[in-house]
């Protein structure tokens, strides 16, 4: 086959010789242009994250940043480990780019027998006595394409730009590695000021059970949030201090159990690594967060409907009274989170 090419996967050549191309295929892509990436470490959860286009910043604030952003290297903002690029590759872009391979190749060296076919067709004499024409049936195969769907938390590293995917919570930068905590539960905020604003809008068209019960949510999500970063970060805190069978203990279901929506009991587990990190807050703010975390479970669990088995009912309401939730309380409630946040994210 003198004139043969692979026309198609040419186009991705970087290097090699025509015989032995060295090609750079992309990986496949997301609607929002992003790419699956897969942690290396088994040990890891969820392991899946996507990984948006490289940033140049122009100012790289902070110190804490594991490599300069854009450059080799990428950090698992779940467990934190770092590797090269090319081992956080996703098993199904590998098969992916096979099978492209695979279809290019065959539909290359399908097309150059077709022209063959064709030139010994034009070639043969005409009127003659015998004629031979060779008959090709052509490959129509359709090129295969890879399917990649963006998660539904997507956000831009603050340090570098990098914009990432992830399953609701991580701790750190892909690209520069550094922690990301802090960005992650300002997300939390913004949808939790969201909604404040959704049960504002429809107290305003007169349905103010709805708002009530919006309202509610918002602040029942506080709680939710703030418990699965603490419970995140004790986690991996754990598991870099402690030799693995314990931190596998100390970090089972039962060892830590809801123990993170309750401030004394959550400090009886910091104290475990000698950390205290609601210190930072005063004692008002301490005090509101008790209250604010008694009342959830009023909220979570009775209908809103104050119970004497409650002690917040006791002090603030009648029982069987539903309790007051007012905008304000719950954005003072989220804003007294994130200090406690803001205080673990260094020590991750
Ligand atoms: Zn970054």
């Amino acid at each position: 086959m003198p004139d043969f090419r692979f026309t198609r996967l040419e186009k991705y050549k970087v290097g090699g010789t025509k015989g032995n191309m060295e090609l750079n295929i992309p990986l496949p892509k997301t609607p929002s242009g992003k790419v699956y990436r897969w942690c290396p470490n088994e040990e890891c959860t969820p392991r899946l994250f996507l990984l948006g286009n490289a940033q140049t910043p122009e100012i790289l604030e902070g110190s804490r940043i594991r490599r300069y952003p854009g450059s080799r290297g990428t950090t698992c903002p779940y467990c934190g480990i770092d590797a090269d690029d090319d081992e956080f590759n996703y098993a199904g872009d590998i098969r992916a780019i096979q099978k492209y391979i695979e279809w290019a190749t065959s539909r290359d060296v399908n097309d150059h027998l077709q022209n063959m076919a064709r030139d010994f067709n034009r070639s043969q004499p005409r009127g003659g006595l015998v004629s031979i024409k060779m008959d090709f049936k052509p490959d129509r195969s359709p090129e295969p394409r890879a399917w990649r769907e963006d998660l539904i938390r997507n956000l831009a590293c603050d340090t570098c730009g990098r914009e990432y995917g992830v399953y609701a919570i991580a701790l750190f930068c892909p690209d520069c590695g550094c922690n990301n905590l802090h960005v992650h539960f300002e997300r939390e905020i913004e949808l939790i000021l969201q909604q404040i604003g959704l049960a504002e809008a429809v107290a305003g068209n007169g349905n103010r059970e709805l708002s009530y019960r919006i309202l509610g949510n918002a602040h029942e999500d506080v709680l939710t949030a703030f418990e699965t970063y603490q419970k995140t970060a004790y986690k991996h805190l754990v598991r870099h201090m402690f030799p693995a069978e314990e931190a596998q203990r100390m970090t089972a279901k039962r060892a830590i159990g809801n123990r993170f929506q309750n401030v004394d009991r959550a400090t009886d587990l910091y104290e475990k690594l000698s950390v205290n990190p609601f210190c930072v807050l005063t004692a008002d703010e301490l005090e509101l967060m008790k209250l604010n975390i008694e009342k959830r479970h009023v909220i979570g669990h009775n209908l809103s409907m104050t119970d004497e088995a409650y002690s917040y009912a006791a002090a603030h309401d009648m029982p069987g009274t539903t309790v007051d939730i007012l905008a304000n309380q719950v954005t003072a409630f989220a804003q007294i989170a994130k200090k406690v946040v803001l205080e673990l994210e260094p020590l991750v």
